[in-house]
């Protein structure tokens, strides 16, 4: 049984999300605080933690800052709950933000929804004899997860390398909003552009100089276009 972290301050909405998850069949641990939840994560080796954004102390992008840059702890995928929608931008264009978000209020449904597709995500089975992809000074390794510019490694998170490899599998083909939520994100419904956008905007970012290699399509969506080495 998948076990996972809820951090939230708001009583009703932990109850909320505690019951929900345990319905769907997750263990439930949970935290109201940052530093306990922080120790919890430590101590419980959480599969995914659930992690409101303002709580009282350390808040929620401290927290989750505080376990991306910790080697022992950064790969726990993050998702954040907000009471603002404003607030998006702030939590994924963060450089070591969170994987996913829901603004309150959020059907359980909505909840479950995203929490198995983030699991999904994160234990994406590799095929352990593929060879890295060399595109000009970027490297990818399916096996390690792990992308590489000019041999520096790349801090990606779960859902930007699904997205990049995404994109790489289908290069030279437009792939639209829809296309990238149903393949990485494994959503079922449209209305949720505005998440691809953020995530290949950060992903830009990361890359660099090389961002280029993410063609925008006006009005359709985005192309990979970068040249294979081989
Ligand atoms: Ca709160």
């Amino acid at each position: 049984m998948e076990k996972i972290l809820v951090l939230e301050d708001e009583p009703d909405i932990l109850g909320m999300v505690q019951y929900n998850l345990e319905r769907a069949g997750f263990e439930v641990r949970t935290a109201e605080d940052g530093e306990t939840g922080l120790e919890l994560v430590r101590s419980e080796s959480p599969s995914l933690l659930i992690l409101d954004l303002m709580l009282p102390g350390i808040d929620g992008l401290d927290v989750c800052k505080s376990l991306k840059s910790d080697a022992a702890t950064k790969d726990l995928p993050v998702l954040m709950l907000t009471a603002r929608k404003d607030e998006v931008d702030r939590i994924l264009g963060f450089e070591l933000g969170a994987d996913d978000y829901v603004v309150k209020p959020f059907s359980p449904r909505e909840l479950i929804l995203r929490v198995r597709a983030i699991l999904r995500r994160a234990g994406g089975e590799a095929d352990e004899t593929e060879a890295d992809i060399q595109y000009g000074g970027l490297r990818i390794s399916r096996t390690a997860h792990q992308v590489w510019i000019d041999e520096k490694p790349l801090a990606l998170t779960a859902t930007e390398f699904k997205l990049l490899t995404t994109l790489i599998d289908r290069k030279g083909r437009v792939q639209t909003r829809e296309d990238l939520l149903d393949t990485v994100w494994g959503y079922e419904y449209a209305g949720y552009g505005r998440t691809v956008d953020t995530h290949v905007r950060r992903l830009r970012e990361k890359l660099g100089p090389l961002s280029s290699m993410i063609e925008t399509v006006r009005g359709v969506g985005y192309r990979f276009s970068g040249i294979e080495e081989t």
